[in-house]
């Protein structure tokens, strides 16, 4: 879905053009007041009209506010602008990525089932699944991100086909329409494909249109797009997200608070700006640091040599903001106390940053880099590190709205330290 033959910059434009009217408008609401900004409604419970109104109201045969763990009036606004972007039917705002990503493997696995997973994910979804769920009986296989992996690693007690796409940290693209295809040839009920669309975001990829059953975000990232929220999103059919928001909102708890459901939709209305912006710098970094000397490897899609150019120009709509890189030496020297000396060089380079910020987290207007082997992926198995392809020289940037030519110049002088 990326026309190679337009340059970057104009396909970039032509997807925030595609979206621009739905983050502004999408799921707005006429105010009764004619407020043009929706306003926050904080009330965790809501009047009944009459005792007739509160009995159809708990009996499910009138929609209305009750209280606002079921259901709030800002919450829902969000909901409806996050299902236009996703092109969903329905969406359902949690109070973390993590709410939404533990709700959706709870509302759809129970003792005994199986779940498939990339071996390279988000650290903390990676804990869930190695540690947490099979403590509730819920067991799972962790693969190469191809289809053929997925395909061999499935067995009838396989309820989920989990992708992370792009992975984080090293940018793999996985086959969406591959996986489902898995899914589909499948006997009998056929596992859900559940999508972690966090790194892409909907600018840049949307995989209910090529047949994932369920997307989840973490809207604190790209979504809410300020560094000022916290917030998770599942999208999809009417009847999934209504399961998992059983589950997830009512059951668990982890509703979305009024106040960030507002934030989150403030930061919407710009996203088409700030994604083609931040795009754009992602790619421009990309190019620079894959020719620079201190550089061994940088891992983009925008890259021609990414493993995963060819199917991030079928299955996205632009490469993303986020990129990885490694440091020259980063990897070659693990005999000995090698693994330290590119820990230290990794680290040399972050506290010599003065335009971009070492910080964790991703989707901020602020550039962000860390050093996922001592940071982010501590906690993961040095084992499983490795076949994550997470090196101890590996460092993630998440593009800002920053001037790309202040950012190059910034990693430059940090990179000649
Ligand atoms: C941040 C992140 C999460 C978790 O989201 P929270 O909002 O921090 O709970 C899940 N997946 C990916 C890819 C992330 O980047």
């Amino acid at each position: 879905m990326i026309d190679t033959a337009l340059s970057y910059g104009e396909q970039l434009r032509r997807r925030a053009d595609a979206i621009a009217t739905t983050c502004i408008h999408g799921g707005e609401m006429p105010d009764a007041d004619g407020a043009l900004d929706p306003p926050i409604v904080l009330s965790s419970a809501f009047a009944f009209a009459s005792a007739e109104h509160a009995a159809r109201a708990f009996r499910g045969e009138e929609d209305a506010y009750i209280y606002g763990r079921w259901g709030n009036p800002t919450v829902d606004a969000l909901e409806a602008k996050l299902a236009a972007l996703e092109g969903a039917e329905a969406a359902c705002a949690t109070a973390s990525g993590m709410a939404a990503i533990a709700g959706v493997l709870l509302a759809s696995c129970q003792a005994g089932d199986h779940v498939v997973a990339p071996r390279s994910m988000y650290a903390e979804s990676a804990r869930l699944l190695r540690e947490r769920l099979p403590k509730l009986g819920i067991t799972t296989t962790f693969v190469e991100g191809t289809r053929d992996a997925y395909a061999a690693a499935v067995t009838e007690r396989t309820r989920i086909l989990y992708v992370e796409t792009p992975s984080n940290p090293t940018l793999g693209v996985v086959d969406i329409r591959g996986i489902v295809e898995v899914a589909r040839s499948l006997p009998g009920a056929r596992p859900l494909v559940i999508v972690d669309g966090t790194f892409a975001t909907p600018f840049a990829q949307t995989p209910l249109a090529i047949g994932a059953d369920l997307v989840v975000h973490s809207m604190t990232k790209g979504i809410g797009g300020h560094g000022d929220v916290i917030g998770g999103a599942v999208a999809g059919s009417r009847v999934l997200v209504d399961a998992a928001r059983e589950v997830i909102v009512k059951g668990f708890g982890g509703v979305l608070s009024p106040l960030s459901a507002w934030l989150v939709a403030r930061g919407l209305r710009t996203f088409a700006l700030r994604q083609e912006r931040a795009c754009a710098t992602a790619a421009t970094l990309a190019a620079h640091l894959a020719a620079h000397p201190r550089v061994a490897v940088v891992h983009h899609p925008s890259l021609p040599t990414h493993p995963g150019h060819a199917l991030a120009n079928e299955q996205m709509h632009a490469y993303g903001a986020l990129l990885s890189f490694e440091l020259r030496g980063g990897d070659g020297e693990r005999e000995g106390d090698g693994a330290t000396a590119a820990v230290d060089r990794g680290r040399k380079v972050l506290e010599a940053l003065r335009v971009a910020t070492h910080a964790v987290s991703l989707g901020d207007v602020r550039t962000l880099v860390v050093h996922p082997a001592s940071t982010t992926h501590s906690t993961m198995p040095p084992e499983a590190r490795r076949l994550a392809k997470i090196t101890d020289g590996l460092l993630r940037v998440s593009c800002g709205l920053e001037a790309a030519s202040d950012l190059v110049a910034d990693l430059d002088q940090a990179l000649r330290q």
